[in-house]
């Protein structure tokens, strides 16, 4: 009996190889196009970290003109859920990262290198593990469960460095051909496994696009390529896959890095082409050591030890990509904040570039966190976000805020229901026109209470603590504003605006300017910034408010009016 008939017998319906290396040929793309792929498992979470790399890998193919892949692996078929490609999808596409290539719903894909679903590639994989058997790289194994086990033990006995499937220890390695094919006739279950070329205490040496050139010990196991259930591994496919596909560049995180050299061995041993390897480092998260009781650990300041962790998606809400949507924290915030993870000076880059869009940036895998994962910080989120915010016109801000309150806040959507009146509220200190924009809001969360005193529903009736500051008795207060609106006009622009306080601190015996307030203190009861706090104060019930001048102007002179009486009467 030959190798080729025991393949036969394995996998009688396989086809040759050279049928799928033509029906996949060389892609025609641009020399140095970069062509990557996504290749989630089908359980509909989308991790925050899997959009950083999508976003490294939009920003990739942009530079360069080439593909963005999404590739379904669904060999392990207990991690399946319903619906769960389309989920993807959708989170991915919630980030505008839109992909050129793969599938496109829950069944349906586009490209011409599918299936993008790994199940139904399985005639694809027959092949080339039926190839690898015709030339003596792969063979099928019988050990069943309690084998590998008892070969556990003793590896462990005899206190073996590497324990596991390879060389001496691997049974059906050398079992002949015949025995093979009679087992396989007489029914015996069989996974088929790789042949490794590697001896242990051999090292390769291996550059990484993020990581840079490494030495690591070569691979010696025989691993499983085909499975009991005739579905590939995801070395095995990965291999077969990124093959056919021509990914020139798998990206992906660092927790696969030590499969680097199988990987290169299985590539070597299927006569293809490897592509290149970007390991990034996986996000981290700071959190508080706690002993077995859950009781908080403390240093030897009596502070709180902390110890850095992957986020995960059993106990942090914001591993979840779904989080920011519900948070309100808009997109751009997100994937701004993410290119700032994956290549920290991109800050700077922003700085200088603060109309370009996110991936004109010249993002290079080589700036990419190599050793440990950068921390995830949600407050250095906020900051960032509200720098997104403050770019955003009225109009956005208020189409975004409204689709999120017409989801999570019915109060701020029955604020924002009066459109124009909203659209002037949010335009305070916004537009490209101003300079000093504002920069408060960071999430959408946020905009019902930085702007609740702007609407008379939220403003009148309500626990309002007027805070006068200096100014208190009801005579002066009532004898300011009674001067104020003689001369208010909201036609004024703001230096025109605030000369008016200023003719109305001297009419009521204040500075009118805090400089001639300093040169004697004693002479004065205060200044006009007193004067326009007041205003302030009785207009919003705050003393911390964007633009006062801009804020009367979208008020208007009837709810100006109404409001100082308001606060008159309530001293
Ligand atoms: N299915 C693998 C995962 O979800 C893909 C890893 C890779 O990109 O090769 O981790």
């Amino acid at each position: 009996m030959t190798r080729q008939e025991l393949a036969n017998l394995i996998f009688p319906n396989a086809k040759d190889i050279s049928y799928y290396e033509e029906k996949y040929p060389e892609r025609n793309l641009p020399e140095g196009a970069v062509v990557t792929r996504f290749a989630p498992s089908p359980t509909g979470f989308v991790h925050i970290g899997a959009l950083e790399q999508c976003i490294v890998e939009t920003a990739l193919i942009k530079q360069t003109n080439g593909k963005l892949i999404l590739r379904i692996e669904d060999t392990d078929q207990k991690r399946k859920v319903e619906n769960g490609v389309q989920g993807i999808i959708d989170s991915m596409r919630d980030f505008d990262i839109i992909f050129d290539e793969g599938m496109i719903s829950e069944t349906e894909s586009s490209g011409d290198y599918g299936p993008y679903i790994q199940t139904q590639r399985k005639e694809i994989y027959e092949a080339y593990a039926k190839y690898l058997i015709e030339i003596d790289r792969a063979y099928p194994c019988f050990a069943t469960e309690e084998e590998l086990a008892e070969l556990r033990k003793t590896q462990e006995a005899e206190n073996c460095t590497t324990i596991g499937y390879y060389g001496k220890w691997a049974k059906y390695r050398e079992l002949p051909i015949e025995e093979a094919a009679e087992k396989i006739k007489a029914g015996e279950k069989f996974v088929v496994r790789f042949k490794s070329m590697g001896e242990e205490g051999q090292r390769i040496t291996h550059k990484d696009m993020v990581k840079g050139k490494v030495e690591m010990p070569v691979n010696v196991m025989d691993i499983v390529i085909i499975k009991g259930d005739g579905l590939p591994t995801y070395h095995f496919a990965h291999a077969v896959d990124d093959h056919l596909m021509h990914t020139t560049h798998v990206i992906r995180s660092s927790e696969w890095f030590p499969s680097v050299p199988l990987h290169l061995e299985l590539f070597r041993a299927l006569g293809f082409k490897a592509p290149k390897y970007c390991h990034y480092a996986p996000m981290l998260k700071e959190d508080v050591k706690t002993d077995e009781e859950g009781n908080v650990i403390l240093n030897a300041d009596g502070e709180p030890a902390k110890f850095k962790r992957k986020i995960s998606k059993r106990k942090d809400p914001e591993a979840a990509v779904s989080f920011y949507h519900q948070a309100g924290i808009p997109k751009e915030s997100v994937k701004e904040y993410l290119m700032t993870v994956a290549n920290s000076d991109f800050e700077m880059w922003r700085k200088n570039n603060a109309d370009k869009d996110l991936y004109e940036f010249p993002f290079s895998l080589k700036k990419m966190s190599t050793t440990e994962g950068a921390l995830f910080d949600m407050d250095k989120l906020n900051d960032v976000s509200k720098n997104v915010i403050a770019t955003f016109s009225a109009e956005k801000v208020y189409e975004d805020a409204y689709e999120w309150a017409a989801r999570y806040d019915e109060v701020l959507k029955s604020m924002l229901d009066d459109r124009e009146y909203s659209v002037k509220v949010l335009g305070i200190e916004r537009g490209a026109e101003i300079k000093k924009k504002r920069k408060d809001i960071g999430r959408w969360s946020e905009v019902r209470d930085y702007i609740s005193y702007m609407y008379d529903d939220q403003f009148y009736g309500k626990d309002i603590v007027f805070d006068y500051q200096l100014i208190k008795d009801k005579e002066t207060l009532s004898k300011i504003f009674d001067e104020y609106m003689k001369i208010y006009d909201p036609a004024d622009d703001n230096s025109e605006w605030f000369n008016k306080l200023k003719d109305v601190a001297e009419k009521v015996g204040y500075a009118r300017e805090v400089k001639i307030w300093k040169q004697a203190k004693d002479e004065w009861p205060g200044h006009v910034g007193d004067i326009s706090t007041a205003v302030r104060v009785a207009l919003t019930g705050r003393s911390n408010t964007p633009d006062l001048c801009q804020i009367m102007q979208v008020m208007g002179v009837e709810r100006v009016k109404a409001r100082l009486a308001y606060a008159l009467e309530q001293l």
